[in-house]
């Protein structure tokens, strides 16, 4: 059986054996006003900054085949992201991890996606001095999401370079935040539906590629490119650049040009809400030899293989 057909049929036995469970968390639970409750029930203080004027950052960790994968890094980022827009998260760290691990466990969800996002919080009344405010934290906890279908992923996805958007440069909003100003992105996901692909990839005005909400790599011949600047310093993209050193391959963290996208041997993008997401198809012509290459396919492997290392996940008890 191929990498690829094992991964599946596990993960799909794990969903199935998942849809038996019963009881009030089993789709989902959120921490919100400092309570668990279902996702459901789930709702959001209209006065928030985080929802009147998105002034919030976020971080997604996930979880798979029941262990908790490089959760500290995304805390650690997520501690960097909450310094660069002066918030001061309402719980420390550690208090924020154990919240998330009871999260998970409420929903018995052995293949999660976690999403944990620190807030502005709301200023007190007739005031709008951001100062003032008071951040909150809210997180919840449902099933693994997929930007590509994993059924896909053995065939490749297809994307197209935006023309119509650019992504929102880093001079208006720091690219290494993790943000949900997502108006550049959700503007691409419709020009990318429209142009009968899945996935946008936005360049930044300078005939360089950025990202989507994914980094991006491309492959020519052992040599793996991914933009240095301008984009959210993935976790995915940290271990997919580790695995494609380990494999003697070299890895560039440089400028992108647009032009180098199209005579790639290979193109994948990387986030924890997908893995390495296999890009065959650009702009309506075939990516290299129009198949999932070797390069991308190693990596894929070897990224899923990691979710069990001890050095890098924990198995979480489920009580
Ligand atoms: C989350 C995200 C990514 C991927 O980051 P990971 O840490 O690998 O999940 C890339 N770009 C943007 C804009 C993102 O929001």
């Amino acid at each position: 059986m191929s990498p690829f057909s094992s991964l599946l049929d596990a993960y799909e036995a794990r969903v199935a054996e998942h849809a038996l469970r019963v009881g009030p968390y089993v789709e989902g639970a959120a921490f919100v006003r400092g309570e668990f409750v279902p996702a459901a029930e789930a709702t959001v203080p209209l006065f928030d900054y985080g929802f009147l004027r998105s002034d919030l950052t976020y971080d997604v960790p996930a979880v798979w085949n029941g262990r908790f994968f490089r959760l500290d890094d995304h805390l650690a980022r997520l501690e960097r992201s909450c310094a660069k827009l002066r918030l001061e998260p309402p719980m420390p760290t550690a208090q924020i991890r154990e919240m998330l691990i009871e999260l998970v466990r409420l929903t018995q969800l052995r293949d999660a996606y976690v999403d944990v996002i620190v807030t502005r919080g709301a200023a007190p009344k007739g005031q709008r001095d951001v100062r003032l405010a008071k951040p909150a934290i809210y997180a919840f906890v449902v099933p693994y999401i997929w930007i590509l279908p994993l059924v896909v992923h053995e065939v490749g996805g297809s994307a197209v370079v935006t023309r119509d958007v650019r992504r929102t440069p880093p001079g208006s909003m720091d690219p290494t935040i993790k943000n949900l100003q997502w108006g550049d992105l959700s503007r691409g996901f419709f020009e990318a539906f429209d142009r009968g692909a899945n996935l946008p990839l936005l360049p930044d005005g300078d005939g360089h590629i950025t990202e989507g909400c994914y980094n991006i790599f491309t492959v020519h011949d052992d040599v793996l490119r991914t933009p240095s600047r301008g984009v959210l310093e993935g976790v995915t993209r940290q271990t997919a650049m580790q695995i494609a050193r380990s494999e003697g391959w070299v890895v560039r963290m440089e400028d992108v040009p647009l032009g180098s996208l199209y005579d790639a041997d290979e193109i994948f993008l990387s986030s924890t809400a997908g893995g390495i997401m296999p890009i065959t198809t650009l702009d309506n012509h075939p990516v290299g030899a129009g198949k999932v290459g070797p390069v991308t396919r190693r990596i894929w492997e070897r990224y899923w293989h990691l979710h069990g290392d001890p050095d890098l996940s924990f198995a979480i008890d489920y009580g």
